[in-house]
């Protein structure tokens, strides 16, 4: 992979693509991905409007497309509801949740710890189990400072393609593909929330950043919790 993706800055193609040109190449993305890894394809859901418009797009690709969703005993209430209803809807998505103990207040002494341990390590769970040769996100480039410099198709751990088909979308047209097609999203949403996670780390702000309401107070501020910066396979 990938004649779909190209090497053109992926800043210049964001302002130059329309809404429509976007959709067709995210679909493309997601065709010539499950062509050639058929089931090893598996969408990686967070509960954001930015996986469901994703896990959307991955359906209109292949019904038999399957998704993981990495929860934590930190996610709230709406997310755990959110999550029980698509898991409904779509028994194909699989849960993956990290019980073992930690220590209550790890996530303010040590975020980067606690998302690798309830976070990464789930996700490389998923990885393992499900067989996955190819991970999609719902990464995009424009969501804040540490997430400019990704390509549409990475190649980041050996035997492990991840494809970031909306990489190119702004927030407005994620917005846009969701109201369109009717996608439920998060209720979180109607509280005020850009970006979710877990109810410790993420509050609503006024900042222009996206992210910015992400691990505010620590050095991890609108950053990341490490599934799209470590290795997920050993
Ligand atoms: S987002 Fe916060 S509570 Fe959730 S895993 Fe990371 S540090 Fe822990």
């Amino acid at each position: 992979m990938s004649p779909v993706a190209t090497k053109v800055p992926v800043s210049y193609l964001v302002d130059e693509l329309t809404f429509n040109e976007k959709v067709d190449r995210s679909l493309a993305l997601l065709a010539e991905a499950f062509s050639e890894y058929g089931e090893a394809l598996v969408v990686a859901n967070s509960l954001g409007k930015d996986s469901v418009a994703v896990w959307h797009l991955a359906k209109r690709v292949s019904p038999e497309i399957r998704g993981f969703i990495v929860t934590t005993r930190f996610k709230p209430p709406e997310t755990i509801e959110f999550m029980q209803e698509q898991v409904q809807a779509y028994p194909e998505m699989r849960v993956y949740r990290n019980e073992e103990p930690i220590p209550e207040d790890l996530y303010a002494d040590d975020p980067d710890r606690c998302c690798e341990l309830l976070k990464v390590k789930p996700t490389r769970w998923a990885i393992e189990e499900m067989g996955v040769r190819c991970w999609v996100t719902g990464l995009r480039c424009t969501e804040g400072r540490t997430r400019t410099d990704y390509q549409e198709v990475e190649q980041r751990d050996e035997g492990l393609l991840k494809l970031n088909p909306i990489l190119l979308w702004k927030e407005r047209e994620v917005w846009q593909y969701l109201a369109l097609n009717n996608v439920p999203v998060n209720p979180l949403y109607a509280k005020g929330y850009r970006s979710l996670g877990c109810a410790p780390c993420t509050k609503i702000t006024t900042d222009e950043n996206e992210r910015a309401g992400r691990w505010i107070g620590t050095s991890k501020c609108g950053g990341e919790c490490g599934i799209h910066t470590r290795p997920l396979k050993s």
